[in-house]
This record gives structure tokens, sequence and C-alpha cells, in this order.
């Protein structure tokens, strides 16, 4: 029997001429479309040898086929729908970007672009050029330099001040970021010597005045944006520490971590230092991320004194560190938002799902409820109060009252249901808490409804 169904396995030149193989080879690589057909047969004949196929005919293997070669196809970096409610989610690529940054990034990638070329004088322009206005505009800085990251941004910026000198720090500062930020590792390839003061809960102005020596670079303010110390602390102010900086002409370097450009407290939400305040309040340089709460790319933004970005640009490691054309037009087009607060508010989506309203959410909510239950009756969905977070190391204490969406199944377990929704074709990350799949509606888009929809109606269909 089995030797029977090898041998009806088509051979190679029969495979190739099957109608299904010729739509691949029309505009799939050769070599893929004939390791896909290997990988097809290999399938069926360990297939058979177990006996797990007792029959099979040319649709089943055009079917495998397909299933095997679409995969080859795919790209490993794929879109996901976040369920998970967390804004800001490191792992899923943090901030999504606004219609204004995408169009951006299309125009720019498919086009020859003024990158480094001044249109107004036909000649050789600067790559940092174009926002820098924007920026100025928007924090009020003196000046501005764009890089690849906050990490980078800091690096650099101690690097050009701090090289062999140096940077006081308050021992209540010295944060771990995700596990890949850490102020104490950052500052050795800087090359600038990590003096720390203080102790973790208390730091006082004499701490830092107290090390102030001949060789100090800088003074150096972390924002503790992924936690928060309680209890008996004391932080010296950047007031305090600007005044110190006046008085030594030090410079005072503050990594804000996040970048908020506008103050949320008036949303109801923790205060969070803006850009704009910290250098009003008196630091000279200021370093932030453009993909946490700002909305944007991924990038690394230094504003401050002229003086001091000045030096900043002319660093050989700015060359190494520079943004891409692609991050730049994404940066320029979610800045434009920000020349108005409420237009940034509508229309960047970090900013937007930060701040949708309850009653939004609840409309949201229902909406998906519905969908969900008329996909499949064979689980059951209910609608739920429960919270959000910001995420991205951004304000840790925040809990956003949201709508949720609870799935259960007396046949399947939370686990089951939740793995499933990861390995869909569009996959679905969702949380599970308590024994129950919670699916948190504002990180679910509108137009990806359907597609949740679809999938549990599949894992409906599976239940039974
Ligand atoms: C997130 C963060 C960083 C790292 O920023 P990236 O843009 O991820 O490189 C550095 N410092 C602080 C305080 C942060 O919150």
């Amino acid at each position: 029997m089995n030797k029977e169904l090898l041998r009806r396995l088509p051979k190679m030149d029969e495979l190739l001429d099957m109608d299904s193989v010729k739509k691949y080879l029309k505009d799939s690589p050769r070599k893929m479309v004939l390791e896909s057909l290997r990988e097809t047969l290999d399938y069926f004949r360990k297939s058979i040898l177990e006996g797990a196929i007792e029959d099979f005919n040319n649709e089943d293997i055009a079917n495998k086929f397909e299933n095997i070669i679409e995969l080859h196809n795919k790209s490993k970096l794929n879109r996901v729908i976040n369920a998970a409610g967390i804004v800001i989610h490191t792992n899923l690529g943090r901030s999504i970007l606004s219609e204004k940054a995408m169009k951006n990034v299309i125009e720019v990638a498919a086009n020859y672009n003024n990158l480094e070329y001044d249109l107004e004088k036909g000649q050789r322009g600067s790559r940092y050029s174009h926002i820098e206005e924007l920026i100025k505009e928007i924090t009020g800085a003196e000046a501005a330099l764009v890089v690849n990251n906050n990490a980078a941004a800091v690096m650099l910026v101690l690097n050009t001040l701090c090289e062999n000198k140096e940077a006081i720090v308050s021992r209540g500062q010295l944060v771990e970021i995700g596990g890949s930020f850490r102020v104490p590792e950052v500052m050795k390839f800087s090359r600038a010597t990590l003096v720390e003061v203080g102790t973790t809960n208390r730091t006082h102005v004499y701490d830092y005045e107290n090390n102030i020596k001949e060789n100090t670079g800088v003074l150096l303010k972390v924002h503790t944006s992924n936690f928060k110390i309680m209890g008996f602390t004391e932080e010296v102010s950047l007031e305090e520490l600007a005044v110190l900086g006046k008085k030594y002409s030090i410079p005072v370097v503050e990594d804000i971590g996040s970048g908020v450009l506008i103050d949320l407290s008036k949303y109801g939400f923790i205060y969070e230092p803006t850009v704009q305040e910290s250098l009003r309040k008196g630091a000279d340089v200021v370093t932030f991320s453009g993909d946490k709460m700002l909305g944007g790319p991924q990038a690394g933004i230094i504003v401050g004194k002229k003086e001091y970005i000045d030096k900043i640009k002319k660093n050989q490691l700015t060359r190494a560190l520079r943004i891409d054309k692609m991050t730049l037009a994404a940066l320029e087009g979610t800045l434009k938002y920000y020349v108005d607060e409420e237009y940034a508010i509508k229309n960047i989506p970090t900013l937007n799902m930060m701040l949708m309203s309850k009653e939004d959410l609840k409309k949201k909510a229902f909406k998906l409820r519905k969908k969900l239950r008329s996909a499949t009756e064979n689980l059951l969905f209910n609608m739920a109060e429960d919270y959000s977070m910001v995420g991205g190391g951004s304000m840790p204490t925040e809990k956003m009252p949201t709508y949720v969406i609870k799935v259960k199944s007396d046949k399947l377990s939370e686990k089951q249901i939740e793995e499933m929704l990861r390995k869909n074709n569009v996959p679905i990350v969702a949380r599970v808490y308590n024994g129950e799949v919670i699916l948190d509606v504002r990180t679910i888009l509108e137009e990806d409804m359907d597609i949740i929809a679809e999938a549990f109606k599949v894992i409906g269909e599976n239940v039974i």
C-alpha cells in the first residue's frame, strides 16, 4: 500500500507542469519554487511512510506546495495586531506612524530627494537642516540635532561634552531601560567617567556641589521614566542643577527619555516633564526618543543651547549615529502635527490612543463584541472595564481606564486561545490574565476588527 502511494508521487518535471506551480514560476525565483516542491514531496513521502496519509490527489499536492511557498515568500518582520492595550509596546515596534509621517516616508523612499542638497543654493546641504527649524519652533530650543535613537543621543552628548571628564549623576538615576539602555554602560562607551552621588532614594544639591572638580564635564539628570521610588525620597530639581551649572560653568544635560511635547496632566495624566519645560527650567542640553510618547519613528532628538549643539554636530561620532532619510521623513511628518496641540492629539496614533475617551472606548468595545459574537457562537465574549498601560518605560504608574473583551471557552484553555491568536495569519497579541484572554480595544485599530473576528471564526470552528 505504502509503496503504491510512494510510486504515485509525481516526478519533478510533472510538478513543474502543474498550473499552480507555473503561476509561481512567473514571479518567484525558480530556486525557491524548486525548493518548495522538494519540501512538498518530502512532506508527502514522510507522511506516507508514517501511515499518516492513506490517499492523496494532485490538488492536495498543489495546496501543500502553495502553503510552503507562501511561507517562504512571507517577510519575517510583519504587521501584528496589538490587542494587549500597551500603547508604546517596545516588542511590537513602539509607536504607529501617523498619516503625514507615512506619506512622507513613501514619497522620500521611492524617489530621489533633497536629503543633502540645498535646492535654494544649488549646492550640497545638510540632512539635519530640514527639521531643525521645526524642532526649534516646537520646543523653543536654540538648536537641535537628530540621531539614530535616544541611547545614541545620550552617548553622543556625553562623548562631546564630557570625554575624559567626569559626569556627575545621582545614584537614584542610574537606570536601566528595557534591558538594553543602562546609564553606566552608555557612559563607559562615551568615555565619560561616572561620578555617582547621593543615595538611591535621596540626593541633595550639596552632593553634586561637593563633587564638582576641575575635571567635571557635565551635570547629568536622567528621567527615571520606567520606575518610581516611593516614600522617603529627594531629588535635586532641574532648576537647582541649572543654578549650580551656571555657578561653575558646567553644562547641565537632561535625558528625559520619553519626550512629551504636550503637557498631558491637563488630560488627567500624572505630570511628566515636557521638553519645552526642561529647556525653560535651564537644562543646557535635553535628549529624548522619537518613538515613545512623541509618537514618531525611532530617533534620538537632541535640543539645547547652540554652542553645545554646534560642538555635537562636529563630533565624528555623529556620522556613525546619523539618522536615515526615511526616518527623517517620518519625523518631519510627525512633528508637523505638533504645531497645533489639538491637531497632534487627533492625528498622532500614540497620543490619540492614550487620550481616547471612555465613551469612545466603550463604543469600540461594543462594536468588537458584536463582530466577535456574530463570528462564532462557540466562544463567550464579554465586555468588562479594565486598565491599559502607556508602555515603553513611560509613565509606569499610570493606569488608563479602558474597556476590554474577555474571551472564554469551556473546551479551549486561555493559553490555547492566546496561541491560536498569536499564530494567526496576521498575528494578534492579546493579554492573558487570571485564566482569561483579554482584548483591550484601546490599541486595536477599527479596521483590524474584521481580521480579529475572522480569526475567532476559525478558532470557533476548531472548538467542536
Ligand atoms: C527609553 C529611554 C532611553 C532609550 O531611548 P531609545 O530611544 O530607546 O534609545 C534612554 N533614556 C531614558 C530615560 C529612556 O526612557
